[in-house]
């Protein structure tokens, strides 16, 4: 719509934002992402951000989910490593390049322990998704978010992160205030996703539509950024091509695919050419 500012992500502004691997590449050069979340019952988020993570270029994957949930994970997943809630420790969380909490993590007494102590402990190049947003809204004293994290909620995780919103303008400048206050990136989800940052930047996405308005999407976007953090240099960069990316399979898909036929599989079948073109 013509009422939107800010600076559009298309395929020029993502120009060049991808290199080719160099002929001595060492898969430990790519970094590994840790995927934080998969509560009983929801391994299939944390299963979509994975095989998303992987296909976006992460050089080594793993997942920790609830204990009840590893052969599923490692049977649909066996590009990645698995470890259980309690087999999470303060080195593998440091050890990460990038890592993403939040995909069917749940609201449990065990999943509000395990974003905090990720939180006081992750590195920058950190996705924060899903039930992480929530838990982090309803805890009285939150830990500080780390500097540059990438947050994304769709509008109601939004509401529940910043208040409610009255309209566009309040919606922008409300998050605007987030992002600045927090130091953070805040990709606010949904047509049009706007990405805001600490330094007053603002991005709008081009690519997407509403074949996208499905359960697990948002799991994917999240695996998308959490692969492609651990080796694109910015993190804003990071967010802005994730989303386009994700926008464009869905794109894709409607060429010849029904509105509401698409699986978030499909998402992730999509995205090697698309990084590729
Ligand atoms: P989530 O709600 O977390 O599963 O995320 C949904 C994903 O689909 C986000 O990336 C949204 O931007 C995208 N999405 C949902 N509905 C639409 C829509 N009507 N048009 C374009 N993108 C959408
Ligand atoms: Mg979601």
């Amino acid at each position: 719509p013509s009422h939107i500012e800010g600076r559009l992500i298309t395929d020029s502004y993502l120009k060049n934002m991808l290199s080719k691997r160099n002929v001595n590449s060492e898969k430990r050069d790519f970094g590994s992402c840790l995927i934080i979340g998969g509560a009983k019952g929801m391994a299939g988020a944390v299963i979509m951000a994975g095989k998303a993570a992987w296909r976006s270029g992460c050089g080594l994957l793993m997942i920790c989910a609830d204990e009840d949930n590893r052969q599923i994970i490692q049977a649909a997943l066996p590009e990645a490593m698995f470890i259980s809630f309690e087999e999470l420790t303060l080195e593998t969380i440091q050890k990460a390049r990038s890592i993403v909490i939040g995909p069917g993590l749940g609201k449990s007494q065990k999943a509000k322990e395990l974003l905090i102590t990720t939180l006081e402990n992750a590195p920058e190049n950190i996705v924060v998704d899903a039930d992480a947003i929530n838990i982090y809204s309803s805890l009285e004293e939150p830990p500080k978010l780390p500097r540059k994290s990438i947050i994304t909620p769709h509008k109601r995780e939004l509401e529940r992160l910043i208040g409610p919103t009255h309209g566009y303008e309040d919606l922008l400048n409300k998050q605007k205030a987030f992002s600045k206050f927090h130091g953070v990136i805040l990709v606010s989800k949904g047509p049009y996703t706007q990405i805001t940052d600490n330094l007053g930047c603002l991005l709008v996405n081009t690519s997407g539509n509403a074949s996208l308005a499905k359960g697990g999407t948002g799991d994917v976007l999240a695996g998308i950024i959490g692969g492609l953090l651990c080796f694109v240099p910015k993190n804003i960069s990071a967010a802005a091509l994730g989303v386009y990316i994700h926008g464009k399979a869905a794109d894709e898909w409607v060429k010849s695919g029904s509105d509401g036929s698409l699986s978030p599989l499909d998402l992730i079948n999509l995205i090697p050419t698309l990084l590729k073109t």
